[in-house]
């Protein structure tokens, strides 16, 4: 083993270089700029999940590079297609990282409500109604 070899973890997005996990995703879209992402990773900082492509620092990589990357390429499909509550628009990262203050860990911050004249399910979010969430209580 070559210590070339080492990666280092820092968020193209917030620097930081702590992760909260690692995630395998499967892309749906032949077309869309995560075409070839195999691997997400969420910041332990800013709590948006990020290609792994560009999260992690190594021989070939740097964070100036990955910076550029992941805002002009990945950014604008992420935010395209990010889970947003539909009552006070926050994206999931930012309600994640609000929960985060108030000690709750939880990824399960949504849950949809459906209105009867059909137009399809609504994301509501934990801030918007917390009573909804039982696990809450413990
Ligand atoms: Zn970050
Ligand atoms: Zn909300």
């Amino acid at each position: 083993m070559n210590n070339k070899n080492i990666e280092k973890y820092q968020c193209p997005e917030c620097q930081s270089e702590s992760i909260r996990f690692k995630f395998k995703v499967t892309n749906k879209e032949a077309n869309s700029a995560y075409a070839n992402v195999t691997e997400e990773i969420q910041c332990a900082s800013c709590f948006m999940d990020i290609p792994a492509n560009v999260f992690i620092i190594n021989h070939d990589s740097n964070i100036e590079d990955n910076k550029k990357i992941w805002k002009s390429f990945y950014k604008p499909e992420h935010i395209k297609n990010a889970a947003q509550c539909s009552k006070c628009d926050l994206y999931y990262w930012e309600i994640e990282k609000h929960l985060s203050t108030k000690n709750i860990t939880s990824t399960d911050i949504f849950y949809q409500s459906y209105d009867t004249k059909g137009s399809g399910g609504k994301m509501i979010c934990r801030i918007c109604d917390p009573e909804a969430f039982n696990d809450n209580k413990q």
